[in-house]
């Protein structure tokens, strides 16, 4: 593992140990670039790794110290998600032009840090999310064929098969996605429409653009019940 320092960070606060995992994509044409950019003082950005196409791994900031990548985020009840998360960006060239597909290489490194990470710290598999998972109306990384499924295999993620749909209701469906996890907006509207895009994106890949519906709200009680599982095993 390479080591490249960046001044973009502060302290967790007292006694605030990380437990949530955020996964980007860097959005840039190669590795180098992105290093470079989170390691600029100007850029007000980093992030404690970044995993190369090639799987090969650079740490910017002490697991220890409070990195800058979720911006204004909220996930499992709390805003602030950079006080209390490790952030892992990928190198990636984003959705350019299509949603971007991650190397096998890139994959092993991530699951190897995730391994290390979560012995380390107590981050509960329900915590490791994506990007867009905590600031859907922004972002939308790591992008729909990012391999949660293969994440949750290895036991460093929670991912659910799209379930037979049922009746929809709205109410219902912004019910069982805050017990998943995820900030609900009030009523439906262009915030609800991005926080479903964002489900879909990791759970429903090929319906992202769509409305939601009884799939959306059967996969939904689907992912509550297994974060549900997750907490009941402490
Ligand atoms: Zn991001």
């Amino acid at each position: 593992m390479r080591q490249v320092p960046s001044p973009n960070h502060n302290g967790r606060g007292e006694g605030v140990r990380p437990d949530i995992v955020v996964i980007h994509y860097t959005d840039m044409t190669d590795a180098e670039s992105a290093v470079r950019w989170l390691c600029n003082p100007a850029s007000k950005v980093s992030c404690h790794y970044l995993i190369g196409a090639d799987g090969a791994l650079v740490q910017m900031v002490e697991e220890t110290r409070r990195a800058w990548h979720a911006g204004v985020s909220a996930w499992d009840g709390t805003g602030d998600i950079n006080s209390r998360s490790i952030g892992i960006e990928l190198d990636s060239p984003g959705h350019r032009p299509d949603a971007p597909c991650f190397p096998q290489a890139q994959m092993a490194s991530l699951l190897a840090l995730l391994d290390g990470i979560r012995s380390r710290w107590p981050v509960p598999r329900r915590n490791v999310v994506g990007h867009s998972d905590i600031a859907p109306e922004r972002k939308i990384d790591p992008g729909e064929r990012f391999p949660w499924a293969d994440l949750a295999a290895a036991g460093h993620a929670l991912h659910v098969a799209p379930a037979a749909a049922e009746p929809f209701q709205s109410p219902a469906l912004r019910a069982e996605l805050a017990a998943g996890g995820y900030a609900v907006p009030p009523q439906d509207g262009p915030a609800m429409d991005a926080l479903v895009a964002a489900f879909h994106r990791r759970h429903l890949p090929e319906r992202v653009g769509a409305p939601a519906d009884g799939v959306t709200l059967a996969t939904a009680r689907a992912f509550a019940a297994a974060v549900a599982a997750d907490r009941a095993a402490g």
